[in-house]
């Protein structure tokens, strides 16, 4: 990791894949806001990770509100004296198929998943930009590049979040700011328990590793992008979904 850099922003970090980020990046020795909608169980991830000998602090966000994005932003720049790493994770599902899918469900997803990413990639980068250095990270899914049977409106904000880092990986380059995603296939956390088994058997059909991927397999594919070791990597989607798009 940089000497220099040290301080990250995790959206969605109460729990699941968030929260498996935030440790693995304060195990780095990374200071980590726990940015989520539940604020007490960010407080408790915030008090486990601070255990680490690391600055950690829980902030309420709705990344979908600009205010609570606004806010995050300034509150970390205050408390650690800068922002380094932004890991955009905060996402849902709301499952339909196509034809049955209200508005109000449509709506949501893309509001959290997407435009939620793309307010506080905006409201980073101008801090970012000053400093000539960030790095931001996308936890899209392989939803967004295989599109998914009764997830019209995840699949689709997916995709818009993969299209977004390459966007925004051309826009900020020069400012020495890399921009990438993450894709996670089938990953154990409360997102996916609530799968029905035979999906859960589909899934593993379908992965050359036969196994189910853990939070741990996605924070380290995070942990190299925001590394020196990746360095010279933006605008790259990496799937780490043990072989599903083979
Ligand atoms: P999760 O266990 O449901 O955790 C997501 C966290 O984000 C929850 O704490 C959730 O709070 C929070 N959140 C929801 N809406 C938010 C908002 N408006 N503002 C801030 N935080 C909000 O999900 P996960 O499985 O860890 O997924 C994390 C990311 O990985 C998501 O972007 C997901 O799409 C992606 N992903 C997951 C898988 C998988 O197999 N699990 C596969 C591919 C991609 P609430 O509990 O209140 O909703």
């Amino acid at each position: 990791m940089y000497e220099k850099y040290k301080n990250a922003i995790v959206t969605g970090a109460a729990r699941g894949i968030g929260k498996g980020i935030a440790r693995k990046l304060a195990e780095k020795g990374i200071n980590v806001v726990i940015s989520d909608i539940l604020i007490e169980d960010a407080e408790k991830t915030a008090a486990e990770l601070a255990g680490l000998g690391v600055k950690t602090l829980a902030v309420k966000t709705d990344v979908s509100n600009k205010e609570d994005v606004e806010a995050l932003v300034r509150k970390t720049v205050t408390e650690f004296g800068s922002l380094d790493f932004l890991v955009n994770n905060a996402g849902i599902t709301r499952d339909n198929l196509s034809v049955r899918m209200s508005e109000d469900d449509w709506d949501k997803v893309l509001s959290i998943n997407l435009k939620g990413a793309f307010l506080c990639s905006q409201a980073a980068a101008k801090e970012m930009m000053k400093q000539k250095f960030g790095r931001i990270v996308n936890i899209a899914s392989v939803s967004g590049l295989l599109g998914t049977l009764g997830q019209g409106n995840y699949a689709a904000s997916k995709a818009g979040l993969i299209a977004l880092t390459k966007s925004m990986a051309r826009e900020l380059g020069r400012r020495n700011i890399t921009v990438n995603a993450v894709a996670p296939g089938f990953i154990m956390t409360e997102m996916t328990e609530t799968l029905s088994e035979q999906v859960k058997e589909d899934y593993m059909k379908q992965i050359p590793l036969k196994r189910a991927g853990t939070p741990d397999d996605i924070a380290e594919s995070v942990c190299f992008l925001i590394s020196p070791a990746g360095s010279y990597i933006t605008g790259t989607t990496i799937n780490v979904s043990g072989g599903l798009l083979i």
